[in-house]
């Protein structure tokens, strides 16, 4: 899912202020999780996430670039995990949906067991930094 942003609809005071206009951009799913906004209570359910977060990027906490539509889980999720200063000079990062094909870094293969496709191999160092952070 690479995202097509287009203008930005602010400028608005509040990150919040910019989820009706992120919720059609991100098809109405977790930007992370890709779990349709419907499953967890609308739009209400949903989150602003700051891709770079706020506490360390300040100057971009209102930039429509970094503003992406998310479930709470992976919000807090991705808050918490989001690689130190000294991980990201070393390279560690998060897999930007918006900038990234999801594709180039995640494979479904069948479970040994059941053979459905249901898990997840990482194809990137990306990819397996956040698969951990996600699980
Ligand atoms: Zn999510």
């Amino acid at each position: 899912m690479r995202i097509e942003r287009g203008r930005d609809p602010g400028p608005f005071c509040k990150a919040a202020q910019y989820k009706p206009h992120l919720r059609p951009l991100f098809r109405r799913r977790c930007a992370y999780c890709l779990m349709p906004d419907d499953r967890l209570g609308g739009e209400d359910g949903m989150t602003v996430d700051h891709f770079r977060p706020e506490s360390r990027y300040h100057d971009l906490r209102l930039a429509w670039a970094n503003l992406y539509y998310a479930c709470s889980v992976c919000n807090s999720q991705y808050k918490r995990d989001y690689p130190t200063l000294e991980e990201e000079r070393a390279g560690k990062r998060f897999v930007d949906p918006c900038e990234e094909d999801y594709d180039d870094h995640f494979r479904l293969v069948p479970d040994p067991v059941t053979g459905a496709l249901c898990r997840v191999r990482s194809l990137s160092e990306a990819a397996e930094y956040s698969a951990l952070a996600f699980r």
